[in-house]
């Protein structure tokens, strides 16, 4: 039922109505405005780029002219444009230029991969297979060198996920790694029974950094990247993001895009710094950059400074609060004392939240365990004995285990969570296990941050490839809104359902939530009068159709700036 606009916003229409005329109005939808006090409406217009007035048919038509467009939704649901909290568009579409990203689920698409690689790319090149994570293949376990020779022969190959890396044995070869090599100080050489290498390599990134290295691409293809990635973004409803990793090179391509008129997407650009080397080194180093938080327009705006703090859970390098115990096999090693790797020096994380709080940045690192956490919101906690941090929106990327005194600290600070929801459908029940019963209780606890008033906003962490469901990791929004509403996975198990959140809570985290996330949340995440005009007609009643549909909600049509970027082919 349509609620009626309260007297304040009837006199306020009215002021608008007589000085503004409309420019489109949709009508004759289910419009899910995120607008607290008005959540559901018939329709509403649009005047230049922003909102103009919402509420029942009769009501917004009361805006239209002789000139205005007028499109019927014809029941059509429609959410306020989509956010995702967490995405790297330029090094995920890139891998695209030299052909589809491989989708792997087993060793088997590891091995048709590579056979195809072999047929089709030049016999000098090492063939490269991109984010294999064990986590993710139903045989649970890394493929052996022995593996990747059946499908390379005597070509030269690597299945890889930045951390642990399978070598063939030509591979093995030429880097002249054998039973005789020492055990390198960063890392291990796994080594059978017998004492023969297997092929899998767990850290030492000096050893793998010149398989590793990128192809060397031109700033026209990082303009290529940046550009295709926004459209389809924009094909699954997305009308902004926070690009969670850029250098300087990053920074261009967004700034020459906007230059050029070409964005789709509106973005909030993270810078990533070295938290290695001395405290005065990180100091110098956040000093020297010459941007701010806040810096901008509504395209293209600076966000925060990130640092990475551990590992992560996909690779058992996730820095826990007590060692892994026995269940690591699935990581290709067992050690009972380990407890992943803290990739920073307490007092350099420290000092980072010092700075930022002293310069005016906002803040974020990468932690997927629990010990990693807690020596984040450590270093808040020390920023925030020079001056409040309250105002900064300090935010925690990823946090997999706040347990309930981490919720209270970070509720206490004002910290805000940047979350995906999506990344354990594919590896929830190999974590589960790996993990243990004890930890995963406190496993992305939506509900407890929910109800601990702690601003959760979602994301996808989207790394590689351009398929929204088959894409290291599903960027596609309603995708990981299921995610979060039912916490199924791949084998169709239920994670904690106790840390199920509602949809409306699962849309929130989307769009206001993660418009907070940027200090942007009076001017988008919800369709309100003055807000800017982004927004999405969406394939279902999102508050309506049966839950498992959910995930399978398509964007009919996505507006941003007023504007509309994409359309589905098939019509509405
Ligand atoms: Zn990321």
């Amino acid at each position: 039922m349509i609620r009626l606009l309260c007297p304040v916003l009837i006199l306020l229409g009215s002021a608008a109505a007589v000085a503004q005329t409309a420019d489109a109005i949709y009508y004759n939808g289910r419009v899910i405005t995120m607008w607290q006090t008005h959540p559901v409406v018939q329709a509403f217009a649009i005047r230049g780029n922003r909102f103009l007035r919402m509420g029942s048919n009769d009501d917004v038509m009361r805006a239209a002219g002789p000139r205005t467009q007028k499109v019927d939704l014809r029941g059509h649901c429609v959410t306020p444009g989509l956010i995702d909290s967490h995405v790297h568009p330029i090094i995920a579409a890139m891998p695209e230029k030299a052909g589809p990203v491989p989708v792997i689920h087993s060793i088997g698409d590891i091995q048709a991969y590579i056979r195809m690689q072999v047929k089709s790319s030049p016999s000098e090149r090492i063939i490269f297979v991109p984010k294999v994570y064990a986590t993710r293949l139903q045989e649970r376990r890394y493929p052996t060198r022995y593996d990747v020779d059946k499908a390379a022969g005597d070509r030269p190959a690597v299945a890889d996920n930045g951390y642990a890396a399978v070598l063939d044995s030509a591979l093995l070869t030429r880097m002249a790694i054998t039973r005789e090599t020492p055990q390198p100080a960063d890392g291990k050489i796994i080594k059978d029974d017998r004492g023969e290498p297997t092929g899998l390599i767990l850290g030492v990134p000096g050893l793998l950094e010149s398989i590793r290295r990128p192809a060397p691409h031109s700033f026209g293809d990082t303009l290529w990247a940046l550009k295709s990635m926004q459209t389809h973004y924009n094909r699954v409803g997305l009308t902004s993001v926070i690009d969670r990793s850029e250098d300087a090179e990053g920074f261009r391509a967004y700034e020459e895009l906007r230059r050029r008129g070409e964005l789709t997407v509106r973005t909030y650009l993270t810078w990533v710094i070295s938290l290695q080397g001395t405290r005065k080194q990180v100091r110098e180093r956040i000093e020297a950059i010459p941007l701010l938080t806040g810096w901008g327009d509504d395209w293209v705006r600076v966000g925060p400074l990130k640092a990475f703090l551990d590992g992560g859970i996909l690779t058992g390098t996730a820095y826990l609060r007590e060692p892994y115990g026995r269940n690591t096999e699935i990581y290709g090693y067992v050690d009972p004392g380990y407890r992943g790797v803290l990739a920073a020096a307490k007092e350099n994380i420290v000092e980072m939240a010092r700075v930022a709080e002293e310069l005016g940045w906002q803040m974020t690192a990468h932690v997927t365990g629990g010990g990693a956490l807690d020596v984040l919101l450590d270093a808040y906690e020390a920023a925030d004995k020079q001056k409040s941090i309250r105002e900064r929106r300090f935010t925690v990327t990823h946090g997999n285990f706040p347990n309930p005194e981490a919720i209270a600290r970070a509720r206490k600070l004002g910290v805000v969570f940047d979350c995906q929801p999506a990344w354990h459908y594919f590896d929830g029940p190999a974590i589960k296990d790996a993990f243990g019963p004890m930890r995963m209780k406190d496993f992305q606890p939506y509900r407890a941050l929910f109800d601990a008033g702690v601003v959760v906003a979602g994301g996808s962490d989207h790394m590689i490839g351009f398929d929204s469901r088959q894409a290291i990791n599903p960027y596609h929004p309603f995708f990981g809104m299921w995610m979060a509403i039912t916490r199924e996975t791949a084998d169709g198990t239920v994670m904690e359902p106790e840390q199920r959140i509602t949809r409306e809570e699962a849309l929130r985290m989307w769009t206001r939530n993660a418009a907070y996330l940027s200090f942007e949340e009076k001017t988008k995440g919800s369709i309100e009068p003055g807000k800017l005009a982004d927004f999405v007609v969406i394939s279902k009643d999102f508050l309506s159709c049966p839950v498992d549909q959910i995930k399978d909600i398509e964007a009919l049509q996505t507006v941003v700036d007023g504007k509309s970027v994409y359309e589905s082919p098939s019509g509405w």
